[in-house]
């Protein structure tokens, strides 16, 4: 089917008590992965291309989405700036991030406004963080850590001031891997749930564990993100394949595509999108 916006699905997602997951994709073994999955459980996808040009790897996302029975969303991850926004835009992403997360609420806000005004005009939905999610090496440094989680005040303030469609939220959860165990903080999640109509995110999905995430969506999450658990299963299935050979070039991409596609399923099974399509 032709390419959706993340919007709809994240609407369905919410209101039925699931999450949508979101893809992270460097190489074309990624993307078909991540498809694969998808239809093979029926479930809706947003995929986070970093291929470049970003033209080309929409179109390749579209031509591959078009024949499958499962809606698919292309977001731009973490937007630095309006100018990266509007690239993607122009390129056709469904969905564009814009994370002003780490400057003041002021600006933030107005940052994320303007991008909201460009993505509306053109019926593309848009995502922005209040707090800040951080990396799962400083997650050790407890009081920064949790001096950074998302307050329920501001989410609401955040979420009326901009129209932003869908919020990302820091409620203990950190990119990439986590030094030591990671912490929920569900009370806050709750309450920031009580506070806020818009579809809530969660980035840094890597290294919860499936209770984790359960609870987490039972708490109002309807979109998580991963990258961390494909990319390691994507190093270990490479090793693998190439470790009595060096020129098992084809059977190491193969390799890796499945290893990916096995951690999408994964998800999506944890997730509950599965049949959600
Ligand atoms: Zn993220």
């Amino acid at each position: 089917m032709p390419l959706q916006s993340m919007v709809p699905m994240l609407k369905k997602a919410q209101t039925e008590g699931y999450a949508v997951g979101l893809f992270n994709a460097h190489s074309l073994e990624g993307i078909m992965a991540i498809l694969e999955a998808a239809t093979e459980q029926r479930s809706p996808v947003i995929v986070a291309p970093f291929l470049v040009p970003r033209r080309a790897a929409v179109a390749l996302i579209r031509e591959l989405a078009a024949d499958l029975p499962v809606p698919v969303a292309i977001e731009l991850d973490h937007g630095r700036d309006f100018g990266a926004v509007m690239e993607c835009i122009r390129a056709g992403f469904t969905d564009v991030m814009i994370d002003a997360s780490t400057q003041p609420y002021e600006e933030n806000v107005a940052l994320t406004q303007k991008v909201v005004e460009a993505g509306h005009a053109v019926g593309v939905g848009v995502e922005a963080e209040i707090g800040h999610v951080g990396r799962g090496e400083d997650y050790a440094d407890t009081d920064a850590r949790r001096a950074t989680l998302t307050r329920p005040e501001d989410a609401a303030r955040f979420a009326a001031d901009t129209g932003v469609d869908l919020l990302a939220v820091a409620i203990g959860s950190a990119h990439g891997l986590y030094k030591g165990e990671p912490e929920l903080d569900l009370e806050r999640l709750r309450q920031i749930r009580a506070v806020v109509d818009v579809p809530l995110g969660l980035h840094g999905g890597s290294g919860l564990s499936s209770e984790d995430f359960q609870a987490a969506i039972a708490g109002g999450i309807c979109k998580v993100n991963i990258y961390t658990n494909m990319a390691l299963s994507a190093v270990d299935a490479m090793r693998e394949s190439l470790a009595d050979t060096r020129v098992n070039y084809i059977g190491a991409q193969r390799a890796i595509q499945e290893a990916i596609k096995q951690v999408v399923v994964h998800c999506m099974q944890v997730f509950g999108s599965v049949g959600g399509a």
